[in-house]
């Protein structure tokens, strides 16, 4: 009975697997060539590089809190991912910076007010510098939670290949949302920030679309990268869904958020449940792995220069 168990459990994942590789990767890549370096010793295959902020780097000086160091992962030997060099993803595990009361940055590059509410009001020109997240209904802070999603995501796409930003990898790094996107926009090709809402329904997942403005739309650097910003939220979330996770809505919100008003490069904010959701070490590490297979999906020829 147990085995017979098993073997499902096995041809689900399998299936489930096929599925995906088949409706994001043209047949140019099989799922055994992605893992096909598991077995090989962690540490010689990738160096841990610091980096951090510097002034001359843009909207540096935006940035309140910034004197953390985040790492960067690199492949010692580059790997070719869909048929191109595999990309950078910053992944950025939200909250966890501890600030004084208080602390603000200006909500936009140029000043403008946030044309939606969020943690800041809509219409306020400066937004809280980084917040302290939610708790979930078992006691747990999403700012932990999160980190031991990316911490996971981190182990499952190096295993296949890609380099990986960690922006952040204790329970405090101090850089606030600026610093935490000027870093992706320098050292990433592509930054993924990892939350959970603060309702309590388990609604499932959404990611924080460009809002509808037109001001904000027009306004730099929003205008150049809101359309990849929401083809990467898109793609995300139509992977997770296909794999089985269960998507709030339409799977998307519009949201002014400081990380998207700042970006320079593809990004966007996943909020993976709410209060509710489950977030014991095995579904995150499920979690983590469905979301590296969505990562997987990003049509890569959409996102280069
Ligand atoms: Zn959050």
């Amino acid at each position: 009975m147990k085995i017979n168990k098993n073997i499902v459990f096995i041809v689900a994942i399998v299936l489930s697997m096929a599925i995906v590789f088949t409706s994001c990767t043209n047949g140019v890549v099989t799922s055994s060539e992605v893992s096909q370096s598991e077995t090989e010793e962690e540490v010689s295959k990738y160096d841990k590089i610091p980096v951090s902020i510097s002034d001359d780097m843009e909207f540096a000086e935006f940035s309140k809190i910034k004197t953390g160091t985040a790492y960067l992962y690199k492949q010692k030997e580059r790997k070719v991912i869909l048929g191109r060099f595999a990309p950078v993803i910053a992944i950025n595990a939200g909250h966890g910076t501890e600030i004084p009361q208080g602390t603000t940055t200006l909500s936009h590059p140029d000043g403008s007010p946030k044309v939606t509410g969020g943690t800041t009001k809509e219409g306020e020109v400066y937004s809280s510098a980084i917040s302290k997240g939610m708790t979930f209904l078992s006691g747990v802070k999403e700012s932990e939670v999160v980190l031991l999603l990316a911490m996971y995501l981190k182990e499952e796409l190096l295993e296949m290949g890609y380099d990986v930003l960690m922006i952040r990898e204790q329970i405090d790094t101090q850089l606030d949302n600026i610093a935490r996107t000027v870093l992706a926009n320098n050292y990433a090709d592509m930054h993924i920030s990892l939350h959970y809402d603060s309702t309590d329904t388990d609604k499932g997942i959404f990611y924080c679309s460009t809002p509808s403005s037109k001001k904000y739309r027009r306004m730099y650097p929003v205008s150049e990268t809101f359309e990849k910003n929401d083809l990467l939220g898109d793609t995300i979330v139509a992977a997770l869904a296909s794999q089985g996770e269960k998507i709030f809505g339409s799977g998307k919100l519009p949201m002014d958020l400081t990380q998207m008003s700042y970006t320079k490069i593809p990004s966007i904010d996943i909020e993976l449940g709410d209060k509710a959701s489950l977030h014991t070490p095995d579904r995150l590490k499920e979690l983590a792995s469905r979301l590296a297979l969505a990562i997987y999906c990003i049509p890569l020829e959409n996102f280069s220069d």
